[in-house]
C-alpha cells in the first residue's frame, strides 16, 4: 500500500469515524437506508409513529453517544495531517506572484499583472496555512502532492516523501485499528421481496457503501444517490 492509498483510506473513512464518534447526526447500526425503501407504506406509518413516541428503545435513527476515545483519536490524526501539511506547503508551494507596484491602474499592463497575482494568491489548489482546515483536506492536498498533479508546487524530495508517508501510515493505521478491516453483516428482518422470499443481510460499516443483499436470489440493494444523507 503506498503512502497516497493511506491518505485515500483516511479521506474515504474520515465520515465513518464521525459516525461512530457522534459528531455527526446519525444512524444506530445497522443504517436504516436500504430497509425503509423496501417497507411498505404501513410499515413506514407504523415506524414513523413509534419513533414520534420517546421511548428510547424506538427503532430508527437517532444522535449517537459522543465517544471520547474516537474523538481522541481523529484529534490526533487531524493534528498530525494538518501540522504535515502546513510543513510541507512551507517548502513546495511557490509563493503567490506578486505584481509590480509604483505605476498607475490607467497601465493596462499593470492592470492585467495585478488580476494575474489576484487569481495566483487565490489558486484553490494552494493548501492554506489559516482557517478551518480538516483532516479529509489536508489528507487529499498530501495525496496529491505525493502523486505529482499540476499546481503553484516544486516535486517533492525524498525526505519529504518519506515525512509525508509516515505520517500517512500512522493515520491509516489508527483508523483500521478504531474502524476495523471487516465489513459487517446484519440480518434484517424483512423478506427479499422478490418471490424467493429469501433472507436480506445488510453489508457496510467498512467505509465502502452499505448493500443489501438476498442471501437466496443474490439481488442487491445500494442506496440510490439522491437519498444520500
Ligand atoms: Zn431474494
Amino acid at each position: 500500500m503506498t503512502a497516497a492509498d493511506d491518505l485515500d483510506t483516511i479521506t474515504d473513512r474520515w465520515t465513518t469515524l464521525q459516525e461512530r464518534a457522534g459528531t455527526r447526526p446519525t444512524t444506530t447500526w445497522p443504517p436504516a437506508m436500504g430497509i425503509t425503501r423496501l417497507m411498505t407504506e404501513e410499515e413506514r406509518a407504523e415506524q414513523a409513529a413509534e419513533r414520534a413516541d420517546t421511548a428510547p428503545d424506538a427503532p430508527g435513527p437517532r444522535p449517537a453517544p459522543v465517544d471520547v476515545d474516537v474523538l481522541d483519536l481523529m484529534k490526533t490524526i487531524e493534528t498530525g495531517l494538518i501540522t504535515a501539511a502546513d510543513w510541507l506547503a512551507s517548502r513546495v508551494q511557490r509563493a503567490p506572484f506578486q505584481a509590480p507596484t509604483g505605476r498607475g491602474w490607467n497601465d493596462d499592463v499593470h492592470r492585467a499583472s495585478v488580476l494575474l497575482a489576484a487569481k495566483d494568491a487565490a489558486d484553490p489548489r494552494r493548501w492554506k496555512y489559516t482557517g478551518q482546515r480538516t483532516a479529509p483536506e489536508a489528507a487529499e492536498w498530501l495525496a496529491l502532492r505525493l502523486r505529482g498533479a499540476t499546481g503553484p508546487f516544486r516535486g517533492l524530495d525524498e525526505g519529504e516523501r518519506l515525512a509525508v508517508a509516515e505520517v500517512a501510515s500512522s493515520g491509516a493505521a489508527l483508523i483500521r485499528k478504531a474502524l476495523g478491516d471487516a465489513r459487517q453483516r446484519t440480518a434484517i428482518p424483512q423478506p427479499c421481496p422478490l418471490p424467493c422470499g429469501g433472507q436480506l443481510v445488510l453489508e457496510g460499516g467498512d467505509g465502502a457503501p452499505p448493500v443489501v443483499r438476498c442471501e437466496d436470489c443474490g439481488r442487491t440493494w445500494t442506496e440510490a444517490p439522491s437519498d444520500a444523507a
